[in-house]
């Protein structure tokens, strides 16, 4: 570590860690960062007495967008962008006035907070809040101290191998870092609500498996690039993605073919959960995820959803089910997934949609319904002409 750098410093506080140990957290967030990281430049990971240090190793590395990944990486409570400094007083005064000229001189008010870790250091934390404070008053002409409520909080810390200051801290992305969790199926429409279910499902540690349902010619190419852009979208907050794309095309069609109009949509839906319980399984989930919402249309209601949710022994998780669109709206925008939804590209869930279709079915009118296909045979058949999709992040 050279001194004189800028550097990100992520502290996690006390995390809620039931179930996971300290090391172990802590050590699947490294990784999760390398690998955040890795695309973007190259940077230093390194953990030492409960903190993380991000250090640019070029010259050229950004560390905006550095600071950007972090801010998206889940189990960060709160980081800040610092200055390491050689750890003697005059040099920390002058660092402090360098690294916060532009804040400083548009500032009226300031206070300056030090943490001394390293007990070793001569100068205790008030004598340093003193001196860097005077210095700093000295050096900006517009500047007062306000130790309530001030404008600027420069932090001087002294740590084991150098000084760091920094601003106050922001916040991080909170949650658990991406594969503490286990693995989860997704399944992904291009709309709204999926991938919100997608961000908060992550949140929670879980790596995620994407699986698209398409049904070309009804449904286009560009449908499932929007898919694709969706899930790119949010890998840097879900690190690593896949996605599985399962044609849908011959399902729907013999449904249309032979089943009653107004169970079409929960049929399909029927097939989307055999699917995605077979896929899943395959590739080693425990569980589904879906955007699902009570009551937002005719599949969605309590018996509706009973009846999708019986063809599959996976656990469904439905993190949107108590939210408003709006809630959902809230959160997609915020992950920058509201753009690409709004895209107007059909999904094949509306593909052949039923005029009045049922909101209160009974599972035996759908089994019954069901007997006029070769269920096993259409899922194969799905199955066999599944195809993987490159995400990059
Ligand atoms: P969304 O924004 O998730 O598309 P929606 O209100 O359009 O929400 P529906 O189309 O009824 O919801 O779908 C409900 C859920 O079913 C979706 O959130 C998603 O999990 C899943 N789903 C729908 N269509 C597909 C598809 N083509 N491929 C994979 N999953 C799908
Ligand atoms: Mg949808």
């Amino acid at each position: 570590m050279n001194t004189n750098q800028e550097l990100i410093l992520i502290k996690n506080g006390e995390l809620a860690l039931k179930g996971l140990n300290r090391n172990t957290f802590e050590a699947i967030l490294c990784k999760n960062l390398r690998r955040n990281l890795k695309h973007i430049g190259e940077f230093d990971v390194q953990k030492s007495q409960s903190t993380i240090y991000v250090f640019p190793k070029t010259d050229d590395a950004d560390l905006d967008l550095a600071a950007d990944r972090v801010s998206k990486t889940f189990g960060i409570a709160a980081y800040s962008r610092a200055k390491m400094v050689e750890k003697e007083l005059g040099a920390i005064c002058r660092a402090c006035a360098d690294y916060f000229k532009d804040t400083l001189s548009l500032a009226s008010t300031f206070k300056v907070e030090a943490k001394r870790a390293d007990k070793s250091f001569p100068h205790p934390s008030p004598e340093i809040c003193a001196t860097v404070g005077e210095y700093l008053l000295d050096t900006f002409s517009n500047l007062q101290v306000d130790v309530h409520n001030p404008d600027v909080t420069v932090v001087v810390e002294i740590r084991d191998f150098g000084a760091f200051i920094h601003a106050l801290q922001l916040p991080g992305a909170g949650g658990m870092p991406i594969g503490t969790g286990g693995k989860c199926g997704l399944l992904l429409s291009g709309g709204i609500d999926s991938p919100v279910a997608a961000y908060m499902m992550a949140k929670r540690g879980i790596t995620l498996c994407g699986i698209h349902f398409a049904s070309p010619p009804y449904t286009s190419e560009r449908a499932e690039q929007k898919v694709v852009d969706l899930l790119e979208k949010i890998t840097p907050y879900t690190g690593y993605a896949e996605l599985y794309v399962v044609p849908f095309t011959h399902i729907q069609e013999e449904i249309r073919d032979h089943c009653p109009e107004d169970l079409f949509t929960l049929i399909m839906r029927r097939f989307m959960m055999r699917c995605a319980t077979a896929l899943a399984k395959e590739k080693n989930c425990e569980a589904l995820i879906t955007g699902e919402s009570v009551g937002q249309v005719a599949s969605q209601t309590i018996p509706a959803m009973a009846c999708t949710e019986a063809v599959t022994d996976l656990p469904v998780f439905r993190p949107c089910i108590g939210m408003d669109k709006e809630e959902i709206v809230t959160i997609s925008r915020k992950i920058g997934t509201f753009d690409i939804s709004i895209e107007p590209y059909e999904d094949c869930c509306t593909v052949f949609t039923p005029r009045h279709p049922r909101t209160r079915p009974k599972l035996a009118m759908l089994e019954q319904a069901e007997q006029a296909l070769d269920v096993e045979a259409l899922v194969d058949e799905a199955l066999k002409n599944t195809y993987r999709r490159k995400i990059l992040y």
